[in-house]
C-alpha cells in the first residue's frame, strides 16, 4: 500500500531519491515467512520506513544528495540500517536531503527541492525535508533523520510531524556520512510520540564500531510514551527564545502548550540561558570546520564521481575538477569558511573562541537542569517558507535552526512535535522540548502529555 502510495504521489512531493521496491517487497516477505512459521517476531516487523540517504545501505545507492557519490553502491550496511533490519523494519527507499545535511529547506539538493505536503510550494525543512514529507504526505509510517543542528526537528516542526535528536551517541554514526562529527545525531521521525519512541528502542544503543557511542542503557522511552504524567514536573521557558523575529502565530501556539502543561499539572519556570545568543555564531565556525577536514575524504579515487580521468590531467587536478563538478554552491561555502577559520593563525580566534562558547553554552544547559527537569521552546521561529524566499540568503536560511542548535552543541536529547496551526497562514507550528543528556524519555513523557 506504501509502495502505491509513492508512485501515486511523488512525483508530486519529491520525498525519495530512491524507492528500492524490489528490497522493500523481499523484506515484507520475509517477515510474512517468519510469521508464517510462528518464528518471534520484532516489534516492527512489517513496518515500512523511509531512510534518509546519509545511511549507507548495501546494494542500495547512497547520494547523500550530492553529485560526488554518483554512482557509489556502499558495500555495507550502516549500524542503524542493519539495526532496522534485524527489527523486521521494511525500508521502502531513501530520501532526499541538502547536499551532506547542509541546509534547512531541502533546496541544497543536487537532484531538486521536495515540496511540503501542506502546501507543494513551501519547503518542508531540512536537511531531512525527504524524510518529514514522506510522513506528512502518508508515504511512510516511519522514517529516520540526522540532526546536526536541526535537521530532524527543524522539518518535523514545519510538517506537523514528530522528531527526535536523541543524545550526542545514542545511536551509532557508523555508515552515516560525517558532516561535523561532534555534533552529528540520527534519530527517529514519527506520526506520533509513541511511533517515534519504538523506533527510538529499535535505533539506539552501544556499538563498538563507533568510538562516540555511548555506552550506557537505553532510557526507557517507550514506556514513557504510554505514561504520559506530567504531574509535579519542573518546565522551564528558555527566555531567550521568543521576541523579534518570531512569527506570532508561532509564539501563540507555544505559549497554548505551556498553559496545558501547567494545567496538566507541571510547574512552568522562566530561566534563563544567556549565552545562547551565540550558539547560531559559534555552530557557524564548528560545524564548517568540521565538514571541511571530513569533506576531504571526497577526492575522486575512493568513491564516486571522477572528472578529467582522461590521461591528460594529474592525480590532483583529477581531485580538483571533481571537487569543483560535485560538490554545490553551499558545501563549498562551508568548506571553504572551515578551512579559513581552521587555518594556522585564524585558529585560536575564530575555531577556538567558537569551542569556549559551546563550553558556556553547555554550562547554561548546566544550570538550568539544576532547577527543572525539562525546557521547552518554540522550534522553529516560522511556520515553513515558500520555495526559494531565502535560497540566496544563507544568513536568513541560518536562522531557522536558532532554537534547535544549542542542543547540538550541547549534546543533549530534543524533540520537536505538532502543537497546533499558526491561525495567520493554517500551517503547522512545533513544540521543542529538550531533556538533559541521556534524560531522552523526560521527552517522551513531556510529548505524550501535550500530544
Ligand atoms: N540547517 C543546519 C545547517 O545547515 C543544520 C543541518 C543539520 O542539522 N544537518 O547546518
Amino acid at each position: 500500500a506504501h509502495l502505491d502510495r509513492i508512485d501515486a504521489i511523488d512525483e508530486k512531493v519529491h520525498a525519495f531519491l530512491h524507492v528500492d521496491t524490489e528490497g522493500a517487497l523481499a523484506a515484507a516477505r520475509a517477515v510474512d515467512a517468519k510469521r508464517a512459521k510462528g518464528e518471534e517476531l520484532g516489534p516492527l516487523a512489517g513496518v515500512p520506513l523511509a531512510l534518509k540517504d546519509i545511511f549507507t545501505t548495501e546494494g542500495v545507492p547512497t547520494t547523500v544528495g550530492s553529485k560526488i557519490l554518483d554512482g557509489w553502491i556502499p558495500p555495507y550496511d550502516a549500524t542503524l540500517t542493519r539495526r532496522l533490519k534485524e527489527a523486521g523494519v521494511v525500508i521502502l527507499g531513501k530520501t532526499n536531503m541538502d547536499e551532506f545535511a547542509m541546509g534547512s529547506s531541502t533546496e541544497n539538493s543536487a537532484f531538486g527541492p521536495t515540496g511540503n505536503p501542506w502546501d507543494l510550494t513551501r519547503i518542508p525543512g531540512g536537511s531531512g525535508g525527504g524524510s518529514s514529507a514522506a510522513l506528512a504526505s502518508f508515504q511512510a509510517p516511519l522514517a529516520i533523520g540526522t540532526d546536526t543542528g536541526g535537521s530532524i526537528r527543524q522539518p518535523a516542526a514545519v510538517t506537523g510531524t514528530v522528531g527526535v535528536k536523541p543524545t550526542y551517541g545514542a545511536v551509532s554514526r557508523y555508515g552515516m556520512v560525517a558532516f561535523s562529527s561532534s555534533l552529528d545525531q540520527g534519530g527517529p521521525c514519527a506520526r506520533t510520540v509513541l511511533d517515534a519512541a519504538l523506533l527510538h528502542e529499535a535505533i539506539a544503543g552501544h556499538d563498538p564500531l563507533d568510538s562516540t557511542s555511548v555506552d550506557a542503557p537505553v532510557p526507557a522511552v517507550v514506556e514513557a510514551a504510554r505514561n504520559g504524567d506530567v504531574r509535579g514536573l519542573r518546565v522551564g521557558v528558555v527566555k531567550e527564545f521568543g521576541g523579534e523575529g518570531y512569527q506570532d502565530g508561532v509564539m501563540t501556539r507555544f505559549h497554548e502548550s505551556v498553559e496545558l502543561l501547567r494545567e496538566l499539572g507541571a510547574e512552568i519556570v522562566e530561566v534563563s540561558c544567556p549565552s545562547f545568543t551565540y550558539a547560531l555564531a559559534a555552530y557557524y565556525l564548528i560545524a564548517p570546520s568540521e565538514c571541511s577536514s571530513n569533506l576531504a575524504r571526497f577526492d575522486a579515487m575512493r568513491y564516486g564521481l571522477r572528472v578529467g580521468d582522461d590521461g591528460t590531467h594529474s592525480a590532483e587536478e583529477v581531485t580538483a575538477l571533481t571537487r569543483e563538478a560535485g560538490f554545490g554552491a553551499e558545501v563549498k561555502r562551508r568548506i571553504m569558511l572551515g578551512t579559513y577559520a581552521l587555518s594556522s593563525g585564524y585558529y585560536d580566534a575564530y575555531y577556538g573562541s567558537a569551542q569556549k562558547v559551546r563550553t558556556l553554552i553547555t554550562r547554561d544547559f548546566e544550570r538550568a537542569f539544576g532547577d527543572v527537569d525539562v525546557l521547552v521552546s518554540p522550534t522553529t521561529p516560522t511556520t515553513a517558507f515558500p520555495i526559494g524566499e531565502r535560497a540566496d540568503d544563507p544568513m536568513a536560511m541560518y536562522l531557522a535552526d536558532l532554537c534547535t542548535i544549542p542542543s547540538n552543541l550541547a549534546g543533549n536529547a530534543a524533540m520537536s512535535l505538532p502543537c497546533g496551526l499558526a491561525p495567520e497562514d493554517g500551517l503547522p507550528v512545533g513544540l521543542q522540548i529538550i531533556a538533559p543528556a541521556l534524560a531522552d524519555d523526560r521527552l517522551y513523557r513531556v510529548g505524550a502529555a501535550v500530544e
